[in-house]
């Protein structure tokens, strides 16, 4: 009987693997593995470990989601130990709950690997923690690949008055959208916010600047990025670490 392991690779930084996802990466017959993943990450693999790219960029698949269920059953029919190797955790805006979902449906045993998410991780290695006491007392994580200009959206835009930190994954193509609507709703021009690129990588790079300027100050930015707004942001003028270390 085989079983399919839908793991979370981590943000980045290949020591931000847990040792789960490790020992399930070196038992792999097959690794089926998503553009966010550090490709470090398959030089675990036993000889003989099968790979298969399953890519996909800022919510623009390279493959369609049912494909993708799909690739993982075909494997699990094959192999007898199936990696599910997806950047983060999988279920964190990693479409985990659909892949999981799909083999329940078709009787295939599966166990779920959470990993680091970037939401937490990448602010961190930024020196911005994402609550703060005094500063934030909650955070949270949103779609930033839905436009806050579309009708009847999903996101509550109007709760986001708060100091609460806000953290846009997959929202690099829509920053001049989104800081506009922040505006809107009644949040300062002033109010701090960040972008962060290919964050717990050597690559690292953050964009400090404000509602009015961040546009502007992260154009060209390679993805992947994420965005922060809260003024934890500010913090990070005493808790940088990262770039100090490099
Ligand atoms: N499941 C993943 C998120 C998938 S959505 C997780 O838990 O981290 C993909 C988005 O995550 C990207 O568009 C980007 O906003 C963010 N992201 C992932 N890795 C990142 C990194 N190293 N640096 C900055 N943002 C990252």
């Amino acid at each position: 009987m085989s079983r399919v392991y839908l793991t979370g690779a981590g943000p980045g930084d290949i020591e931000l693997l847990t040792m789960k996802a490790h020992r399930v990466i070196t038992e792999a017959d097959v690794i089926i593995y998503d553009r966010l993943a550090n490709p470090e990450i398959l030089d675990m693999a036993k000889d003989g470990c099968e790979f298969v790219y399953v890519g996909k960029e800022d919510g623009r698949h390279t493959l369609p989601q049912d494909e993708i269920n799909d690739v993982i059953y075909q494997n699990a029919l094959k192999h007898k130990v199936v990696v599910r190797l997806k950047g983060g955790d999988p279920f964190v805006f990693g479409r985990g709950g659909e892949e999981g979902a799909y083999l329940h449906q078709h009787g295939v045993n599966y166990e779920i690997i959470p990993g680091i998410t970037s939401a937490i991780s990448v602010p961190a290695y930024a020196g911005i923690p994402v609550t703060h006491r005094g500063v934030a007392v909650s955070f949270r994580v949103v779609t930033g690949h839905e436009s806050p200009n579309k009708k009847e959206s999903q996101i509550p835009w109007e709760n986001f008055k708060t100091d609460d930190t806000i953290i846009f994954l997959m929202g690099l193509h829509n920053l001049p959208k989104i800081s506009t609507k922040l505006m809107e709703i009644g949040k300062p021009s002033d109010y701090p916010c960040a972008v962060i690129s290919r964050g717990t990588t050597k690559e690292q790079k953050v964009v400090v600047g404000t509602l009015a300027d961040i546009v502007q100050k992260a154009e060209g930015i390679p993805t992947p990025a994420l965005i922060v707004v809260g003024k934890v942001v500010s913090l990070r003028d005493q808790l940088q670490w990262f770039e100090n270390k490099l």
